[in-house]
């Protein structure tokens, strides 16, 4: 038993996974969140388990494409006008990672978080007995048009073949074969037949806190508003009172960056909020998650409905839910279904995201006691469970299983 305790700031699915990785490695670890466990972004996610992800999206092609995008009310890229100055530092990484050095060492880094991705998650989901809350039937992503796929089949795609990801290519026949109740709305796509999905993101964060707690953890609900390191430990000064740890980690999603402003640690995280759609699809069936890629949307089969995912809404976390979103987004299942499928609910919560599409992980420069585990964007289901390792690890001085520079804060300064 390791005799320092330890905080984890943030009860999101990271959060939670860091917790049970260091609770796993001896540490007495208390956990503290503002809300109940799992009810961020993590609440909200497609629930894809993306192995095939290991391209930044900042790139010179993308960059040019994002005014015309803007825009186009239909597209999934929005923005509010009054958060624009908080997207200036934000738009400044942005196209400082568009450089292709940049984008070549951003794919190396996502591909060696890939690689360890799959058995962390695993391990994690053995530890917890989770295990029933994933599916392994694969994802669709697919292409309105031959063209659309074409494209794609000579850049994305070919550049994931190259990484190793496992993927095919599947003509028109061959997704109905997969999937007969989808409308032929696509001339075929992408299969990967190795990507897992959760049918309950919300279910999986509560075993995580389930198993947590039954093995001594502990959860307290408060919100953290200030991180205070000192040379012996961490004083965390809470709504009501401060208290001491040894050590404590920030996995506070999106609100991280106003949480490490005042240690002098400058992040340039931005909310890019996503929306679901719970949908009752009728008699109708889906197998697996089928993303329409075009239109940057997902059906995922879930255990309360079929959830519709996406957009990417540069947004104050704390704005009101655009109709306007949810509606195209609508529109968009629709097509996909090629019927009106009743909604259930609607959701719309902030993605971390950082410009290089990199998580920040591990202890930081100035402040060694204080680790952080944030800013997974698009992709913290994925790496939530590699990220609580990694944290583990570096706190217990190994070397971490992934090499941490990539992901370090002190890159954006
Ligand atoms: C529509 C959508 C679809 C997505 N699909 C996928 C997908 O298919 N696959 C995938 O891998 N990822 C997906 N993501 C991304 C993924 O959901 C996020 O990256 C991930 O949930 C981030 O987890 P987190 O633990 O960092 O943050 P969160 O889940 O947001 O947790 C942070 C926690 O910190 C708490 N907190 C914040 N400030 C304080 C404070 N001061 N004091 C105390 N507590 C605080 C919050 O209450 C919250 O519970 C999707 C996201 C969206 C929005």
């Amino acid at each position: 038993m390791q005799s320092s305790h330890i905080a984890i700031i943030g009860a999101g699915v990271v959060g939670l996974s860091t917790a049970l990785s260091l609770q796993k490695a001896g540490y007495k670890v208390t956990v503290i969140d503002k809300e109940a466990p799992g009810m961020g972004a993590s609440f909200g996610n497609a629930g894809l388990f993306a192995d095939y992800a290991r391209l930044p999206f900042a790139k010179f092609a993308m960059m040019c494409k994002m005014p015309g995008m803007l825009l186009d009310k239909t597209s999934p890229l929005s923005m509010q006008g009054s958060y624009l100055p908080s997207l200036m530092p934000y738009g400044w990484g942005f196209f400082k990672a568009c450089f292709p050095a940049k984008y070549v060492q951003g794919k190396a880094a996502l591909k060696a978080l890939q690689e360890h991705t799959q058995q962390a998650d695993r391990d994690l989901l053995a530890l917890t007995g989770a295990a029933d809350l994933i599916k392994s039937e694969g994802c669709l992503g697919l292409f309105a048009t031959e063209d659309g796929f074409a494209t794609a089949q000579q850049g994305d795609l070919k550049e994931r073949r190259e990484q190793g990801v496992n993927l095919q290519f599947l003509n028109a026949k061959q997704v109905r074969d997969l999937e007969p109740d989808l409308a032929g709305f696509h001339a075929g796509g992408v299969f990967y037949p190795d990507t897992r999905f959760t049918v309950s993101p919300l279910e999986l964060s509560r075993r995580y806190a389930h198993h947590f707690t039954a093995n001594g953890g502990i959860i307290a609900q408060d919100e953290v508003l200030a991180v205070k390191p000192k040379d012996d430990g961490v004083d965390l000064r809470l709504s009501q009172h401060s208290v001491s740890f040894d050590r404590v980690v920030i996995c506070t999603g999106v609100a991280s960056k106003a949480l490490l402003a005042p240690l002098g640690v400058k992040v340039p995280l931005v909310s890019e909020r996503g929306y679901h759609l719970t949908l009752d699809i009728g008699d109708k069936q889906l197998s697996r998650p089928v993303g329409w890629l075009d239109k940057a949307v997902f059906l995922t089969p879930m255990a309360d409905g079929v959830r519709l995912a996406g957009t990417a809404e540069f947004a104050s976390a704390d704005a009101p839910l655009n109709p306007q979103r949810a509606e195209t987004m609508l529109e968009h299942a629709k097509v996909m279904l090629d019927d009106t499928p009743e909604i259930k609910s609607t959701w719309v919560g902030s993605r971390p995201s950082t410009p290089d599409s990199l998580p920040v992980i591990g202890p930081l420069e100035q402040h060694p006691r204080v680790s952080v585990g944030f800013g997974h964007g698009h992709l913290g289901l994925t790496f939530g469970a590699i990220t609580g390792q990694l944290i583990a690890e570096s706190i217990q001085g190994q070397t971490p299983s992934v090499d941490l520079t990539p992901f370090s804060a002190a890159r954006f300064s």
